[in-house]
């Protein structure tokens, strides 16, 4: 399938008073075109700030890419100006995040806000634009969307402010759209609503979608691809029915054992304990060491390669390794 997008080795780290933190920590992925690639994790685990740094949008300082490379059309994303990231931002690479009151200007009419956008990138006429924008109102499922051209973002329901959020961000028909947390701040019908709204845009646009999400139930429903993000690493990533149905990672069990799923109708749900480790001084060997009951000598000590479980599946971890056991051994420890 097309590669849309490839990132490489990426390395992020934010500079404080306390120290620098390591926030990604040699990120790989590929997206593929028309595809959904879920990045599933907890708060402070790297994935908002792997989105991040596609768009341009680490600020400098106190962030900065430390490695890695971006690269989409050809062009490597870490090594351009701001001025020609701006150019991308929005017409090839867009973005939504959780709360659309942040994107939308609420002193301004949404149509307007619309056009404002399209005619920023493209060469067209104002009456073009506003042409694209009721066709984009329609196709996010406004209703009437000429005569609600000229409301305010305050007299449209929550999830309408996503849908035309979701609108503003497609009008420059853009190969790629990260969704930051899109439906967290909507009540459940509304969310499956809002995830059924994205395949369907999907389905007519080709676009590939990156999905940024805590909620593994959210993923269930979309993602053809996920990778599992924990301390700014990506331990497992696969298919979905791979990562659903023989997740290897004791991280990615964890996830999904603290999820509700409607295969696993009145299973227990159970939290991980313990929490994320500090990313001022990552740990050497494995992250999750401290929270892991699977853990070993070797998973404190050295961090564990790739393993390949299939074309599409592999995992960070010891449990999968046939060297685990001659590891430190080998290496005179
Ligand atoms: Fe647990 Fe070791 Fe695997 Fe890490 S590498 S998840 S500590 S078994």
């Amino acid at each position: 399938m097309e590669k849309v997008l490839e990132v490489k080795d990426l390395h992020v780290s934010f500079k404080t008073y306390g120290g620098e933190v390591k926030a990604v920590r040699g990120v790989s992925f590929d997206l593929h075109k028309g595809e959904t690639l879920a990045i599933v994790g907890e708060s402070g685990c790297g994935k908002s700030v792997t989105s991040q740094s596609i768009m341009g949008l680490i600020p400098e300082p106190p962030g900065k890419i430390t490695g890695g490379q971006i690269l989409f059309k050809q062009r490597d994303l870490t090594r351009l100006k701001e001025a020609e990231l701006r150019k991308i931002r929005g017409a090839d690479i867009s973005m939504i995040f959780q709360d659309p009151m942040t994107a939308l200007n609420p002193t301004i009419a949404i149509g307007e806000q619309i056009m404002e956008g399209i005619l920023q990138h493209k060469s067209i006429s104002r009456a073009e634009a506003k042409k694209k924008t009721i066709e984009m109102l329609n196709l996010v499922g406004i209703p009437s969307p000429q005569s609600r051209l000229k409301q305010y973002p305050h007299q449209f329901s929550g999830g309408m402010r996503q849908r035309i959020v979701i609108a503003m961000a497609l009008v420059c028909e853009p190969d790629v759209l990260i969704a930051d947390e899109p439906t967290t701040a909507l009540d459940v019908t509304i969310q499956a609503q809002i995830l059924e709204l994205f395949k369907d845009i999907q389905n007519k646009t080709g676009v590939s979608i990156i999905l940024i999400t805590h909620d593994l139930g959210v993923v269930a429903q979309v993602a053809d691809r996920i990778a599992v993000m924990y301390a700014g690493k990506v331990v497992e990533a696969g298919t979905r029915r791979e990562i659903f149905y023989n997740p290897q990672h004791p991280y990615t069990k964890g996830l999904l054992n603290s999820v509700p799923r409607l295969d696993l109708d009145g299973a227990e749900l159970v939290p991980i304990p313990g929490s994320p480790p500090d990313l001022f001084a990552p740990p050497v060997g494995c992250p999750f060491a401290a929270r892991c009951k699977y853990a070993m000598e070797v998973c404190d000590r050295v961090y564990p390669s790739k393993t390949h479980m299939s074309n599409e599946h592999n995992v960070d971890c010891w449990l999968q390794d046939e060297r685990a056991q001659n590891m430190l051994a080998m290496m005179g420890r």
